[in-house]
């Protein structure tokens, strides 16, 4: 494999911070940029000193310079939780659709490869199940996910015109609900949610009646995905995420399980416009990429509950 030097936005967040490992480990250059409002230094303070790792620290809807060669530029800058998109709606708002024309033009300057992390919230509350990549979605630009979903909705549709217009080769990718180490312990989402409060001995915050559905894949399984991804040929989105569908209720029952805690589950409002159902169709990533998850989310779970036991919640968490 030739090494190539890789621009990751977003780079110190959950699933960036994985990215500079990966590349990192396979001896490609890393230059990791990230405002820090919602990634953490704390996930890449191991990688400081490394002499193919760089931080900078920047807001990527401000003009992006880069001295140098850049091969690829792996777009994951935005808050990804819904109380992380509802607390920053304007920033949301602002990386995807402004961020994302600085990365591409970077790219383009570069003639670089772009890789953008869209979303599975592109099909927003989708009336098809499991969802395929043609399926347009069901999106309230208007409400309060809007911001978010409308954000990279418009991500997709600068990517493509890029590709389509200036030929800057493009990649796309819909993340399903992803989990695992380095997601913030207090970020509002499900699974951190539910294993802080189990941990805590605190009751389990089900919204609604719980019957609603998720498909949660675990960290690993995304980052070889997209590394498969970034490396194929594939210029159509791509839906990466694991098809074991589960309810909201049973989700924090096994959490229950895997925690052994004596807490119990009560219920609360359903958030506005939450999604009924989410499963991924992956028939194009099993047959373009070759692609399937291979982590269960028994032992998925267990290795995240691991990070979390020796990461205990720092206060600002
Ligand atoms: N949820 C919940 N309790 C919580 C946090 C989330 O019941 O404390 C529900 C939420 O309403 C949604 C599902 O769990 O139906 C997944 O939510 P999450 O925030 O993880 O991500 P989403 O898939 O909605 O983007």
């Amino acid at each position: 494999m030739t090494m190539a030097r890789y621009v990751i936005t977003g780079g110190a967040g959950f699933l960036g911070s994985h990215l500079c490992d990966r590349l990192l480990g396979e001896g490609h250059d890393v230059l990791c940029m990230d405002n820090l409002i919602t990634g953490d230094l704390r996930n890449i303070e191991h990688l400081f000193g490394h002499e193919r790792f760089q931080f900078l620290k920047h807001d990527v809807t401000g003009y992006i310079h880069v001295p140098g060669r850049v091969d690829s530029i792996l777009h994951f800058a935005s808050p990804a939780s819904p109380v992380d998109y509802l607390n920053f709606p304007i920033q949301t708002l602002k990386v995807g659709s402004l961020g994302t024309h600085k990365a591409l033009g970077l790219a383009k300057e570069k003639r670089a490869l772009f890789l953008l992390a869209s979303t599975s919230e592109v099909y927003g509350d989708p009336q098809v199940h499991p969802q395929h990549e043609d399926y347009w979605g069901n999106v309230n630009p208007v409400g309060p996910r809007g911001v978010y979903d409308e954000a990279k909705r418009f991500a997709e549709a600068m990517t493509m015109a890029y590709q389509r217009y200036h030929g800057v080769e493009t990649r796309i990718v819909r993340i399903f609900n992803t989990y695992g180490p380095r997601m913030r312990l207090r970020d509002g989402r499900a699974l951190p949610t539910f294993m802080a409060q189990a941990l805590a001995g605190e009751d389990l915050t089900v919204f609604g009646d719980g019957s609603q559905t998720r498909s949660f894949c675990y960290v690993d399984d995304l980052i070889d995905g997209i590394h498969r991804l970034v490396h194929s040929a594939v210029r159509d989105p791509v839906n990466i995420g694991n098809p074991a569908e589960i309810t909201i209720q049973d989700f924090a029952e096994r959490i229950l399980a895997i925690t052994g805690s004596p807490s119990r589950i009560v219920y609360g409002p359903l958030p506005v416009d939450d999604p009924k159902v989410r499963q991924p169709d992956i028939t194009r990533a099993r047959e373009r990429l070759g692609w399937q998850p291979e982590i269960a989310l028994e032992e998925g779970l267990r290795r995240t509950l691991d990070y979390f036991t020796r990461n205990r919640p720092a206060k600002r968490d």
